[in-house]
């Protein structure tokens, strides 16, 4: 029996090294950069005699273009870095953030095919270039770094076959630089708020449609939770300003310029207004900095559920400006306490988290197809879930993403359910955007054995014996 060994190495000599010794062992490599892939494995590997890779310590931020927006990036650097890295060289530029704050990797992210709420908020298309080594130990660049890297960086698609598009949620290379666009902050953020009812879902679905069609380039991110999610206490004075007791809350990040931002927001309400009757609240930092100042005028309020709750909406407006943030660990059910200590890991807690995060045509029949399938899951099952997150990607596409938080050594039917789900959701169209650890063989397998079949060949030539990453996509 093997031990399981750790590497972390701070060059690619090192993870060259360790490739080798890999080979000559007949072990796989897995590598992370941050290693907190919270519900989807965390750092853990898939073949537990692997080798581990953690990169966390190469963390260096290589340059930054603050003209072109390019940023080059070793694995380890985090959300946290890059904004204190921004922060210091005053240089006006989104972090490519998400709800799992500070500490998780940009790399890792882009990697995943994770998506946040600043206005590239689908990070794998966010990558321009690559740099990395294979399984032989040698080192692949994208094809126009042999010309010029600048010129790789400003043109992505390179020449040739792209092989830089098959580096997501795929395995075989470790990445040690990757070069990403950053999104300069626009001068105006607003958030627009409205709570609607069960039975305006899919209004407010078309609604979002148009909305999409005709002002994506004005709108950053948009998102609907469902009522538990983000309102514990209905009764606060602030849930009254702001919410109402309908099931679904709605935001839209808007960003602009001073001199568009009154017609923008203006237009918006009025195709809002076209699909439904309902009070739309405008935040921005303008109006959380009175709420602020005007709660603690009240005497022993900052203890109180209505100063908590404008921290939490200066929270979301920080995700909106492009800064990290930990509220997405309340978002994730506000029910659990813990969550709320910021150095909370779940690979360290005997609780575990994973997602179900199916996608979705952004068309409305659809959208109440998958909202009716999860709770007709949710009825029958000991297995609840009882946050819904859903994200509107593009003009095309929405994701749904739930959260399960279950002592999984209490509960062994747990994954044989999730497996049954994710083929129950199959047959009726639908398929997560990523997969936990435990769900590869299903994915292969199951979901898209065809598509898999192709995958091999490839994986075949790029990564023989599967060394990098075994298992995993
Ligand atoms: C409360 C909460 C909120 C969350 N919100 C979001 C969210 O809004 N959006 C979202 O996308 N996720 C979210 N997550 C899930 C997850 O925690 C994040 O996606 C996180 O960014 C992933 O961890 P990481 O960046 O440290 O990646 P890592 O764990 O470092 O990497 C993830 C995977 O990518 C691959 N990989 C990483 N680095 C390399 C490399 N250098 N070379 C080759 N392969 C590599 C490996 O397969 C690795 O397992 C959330 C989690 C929690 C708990």
């Amino acid at each position: 029996m093997k031990t399981k060994s750790i590497l972390s190495p701070h060059s690619e000599k090192e993870i060259i090294q360790a490739v080798h010794q890999a080979q000559e062992s007949n072990r796989s490599i897995h590598c992370f950069s941050a290693g907190f892939n919270w519900g989807y494995g965390t750092n853990s590997a898939i073949d537990n005699q692997a080798i581990h890779l953690d990169l966390s310590q190469m963390n260096q931020i290589i340059s930054f273009d603050k003209d072109l927006g390019i940023l080059k990036i070793e694995p380890g650097v985090t959300q946290g870095d890059l904004q204190a890295y921004l922060e210091k060289n005053n240089y006006d530029y989104h972090v490519p953030n998400n709800g799992a704050g500070h500490r998780a990797s940009i790399m890792g992210n882009a990697l995943e095919r994770g998506f946040g709420i600043a206005p590239l908020q689908d990070h794998a298309s966010s990558i321009l270039s690559i740099r990395g080594i294979l399984s032989d130990g040698s080192i692949y660049e994208s094809a126009l770094k042999e010309i010029d890297p600048k010129l790789a960086d400003c043109f992505s698609w390179g020449v040739g076959p792209q092989l830089d598009k098959m580096v997501s949620q795929s395995s075989w290379i470790i990445v040690t630089e990757m070069s990403i666009q950053l999104k300069k902050r626009q001068e105006c953020t607003d958030i627009i708020l409205l709570t609607f009812s069960e039975a305006q879902l899919g209004q407010i679905i078309l609604m979002l449609q148009n909305l999409m069609s005709e002002m994506e380039g004005s709108i950053g991110s948009i998102k609907i939770f469902n009522r538990k999610q983000v309102i514990k206490n209905n009764d606060s004075l602030i849930n009254r300003i702001f919410f109402s007791y309908d099931e679904w809350f709605l935001t839209i990040v808007i960003y602009s310029h001073s001199l568009t931002r009154n017609s923008i927001i203006k237009l918006t309400k009025k195709r809002i207004r076209q699909f439904l009757k309902a009070k739309v609240s405008i935040l921005n930092s303008g109006k959380i900095h009175f709420l602020t100042k005007l709660f603690s005028l009240i005497p022993g309020n900052e203890s109180s559920e209505h100063f908590f709750k404008i921290k939490d909406l200066n929270e979301m407006m920080n995700l909106a400006r492009g800064r990290t943030s930990e509220v997405g660990f309340k978002a994730l059910d506000v029910d659990f306490d813990y969550l709320k200590n910021d150095q909370f890991d779940f690979a360290k807690f005997d609780k575990k988290l994973v997602w179900f995060s199916p996608i979705c045509p952004l068309i409305p029949a659809r959208a109440l197809q998958l909202i009716d399938l999860v709770r007709t899951l949710n009825v029958d099952s000991e297995f609840k879930f009882k946050t819904y997150t859903w994200t509107i990607l593009n003009q095309r596409t929405l994701a749904l993403v739930m959260p399960i938080v279950y002592d999984f050594d209490k509960n062994e039917n747990f994954w044989e359910w999730y497996k049954k789900i994710h083929i129950e959701m199959k047959e009726k169209g639908f398929i997560p955007y990523r997969f936990h650890n435990e769900m590869m063989p299903t994915l292969r397998e199951d979901l898209l054995p065809h598509y898999y079949g192709h995958v091999k060949k490839f994986e075949n030539a790029m990564n023989p014996n599967s060394l990098i990453l075994k298992g995993r996509y």
